[in-house]
């Protein structure tokens, strides 16, 4: 089964067209890595699977649903970006059930979605804590788990670790495979950084100019790179 189908996608931005008869397909379950340089569209095309920018032409599929037209908070979606993005007068835990109340969801069930999520991504003892007194790891866990509180298909994520120092990163990035691997769903993550295209993905989808120069295995990419640019930019030999 497919999670997202992306068919012939194009957006401009005024005369500018960033994204050109696009085709993607995602598979049910996968960590999928778009890697590319910056400006290549990576961030342009996470943001018409969320819903937040309007396509220009072409359909887009979640779940076998067409949803070109819905509304991001339909579309089964979460989206965790590289700035965190968290309300600074609120405590974590009412950051990460500020979305649920909103919806009216009755309070033990939000209270059981929020424990679930800060023992998934270990972060109990800060729940009562604001996001002023967390470190730059902490509150990017946070940032997740307000997507994991929602029981969300697909995350979708936005080089979420680059304004992390090299360590942070590393820790951060075992802790997402963990993450991927008890929850199963879907997740694509965008970034220009090879090694965590490398050590993350299922498959990666290479970006360049917005265009898919290859779509494959880690070591496929790596070993088999489809043309000088690609080989150039994961750095394997061509
Ligand atoms: P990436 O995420 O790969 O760095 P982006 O998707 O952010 O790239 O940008 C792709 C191209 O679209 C760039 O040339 C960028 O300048 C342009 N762009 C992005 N957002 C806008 C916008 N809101 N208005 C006009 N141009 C934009
Ligand atoms: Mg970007």
């Amino acid at each position: 089964m497919q999670s997202i189908s992306i068919r012939d996608l194009k957006l401009s931005f005024g005369a500018l067209t960033v994204l050109d008869t696009l085709n993607l397909d995602i598979r049910d379950g996968e960590f999928l890595v778009l890697l590319g340089p910056s400006g290549c569209g990576k961030s342009t095309l996470l943001n018409c699977i969320a819903g937040l920018l309007d396509i220009t032409e072409g359909q887009i599929f979640i779940k076998n649903r067409n949803v070109t037209w819905d509304e991001p908070s339909r579309r089964g979606i979460g989206m965790v970006f590289q700035s965190y993005a968290l309300y600074p007068q609120m405590t974590v835990r009412g950051n990460l059930s500020f979305g649920l109340k909103n919806q009216r969801m009755p309070r033990a069930e939000i209270d059981a979605r929020v424990a679930r999520a800060a023992e998934i991504l270990q972060i109990e003892a800060l729940l009562d804590r604001k996001p002023g007194a967390l470190s730059g790891g902490q509150r990017q866990r946070v940032a997740i788990g307000r997507a994991l509180v929602r029981d969300v298909d697909v995350f979708l994520f936005d080089e979420p670790l680059s304004n992390l120092d090299a360590k942070l990163r590393s820790e951060l990035r075992v802790e997402l495979k963990r993450l991927h691997n008890r929850l199963g769903n879907t997740m694509v993550y965008v970034t220009h950084d090879q090694i965590e295209a490398l050590t993350l993905a299922d498959r990666i989808a290479v970006m360049r100019g917005g265009v898919i120069q290859q779509l494959d295995a880690p070591q496929v990419i790596y070993n088999k790179p489809a043309n000088l640019f690609v080989a150039g930019f994961i750095g394997s030999p061509a």
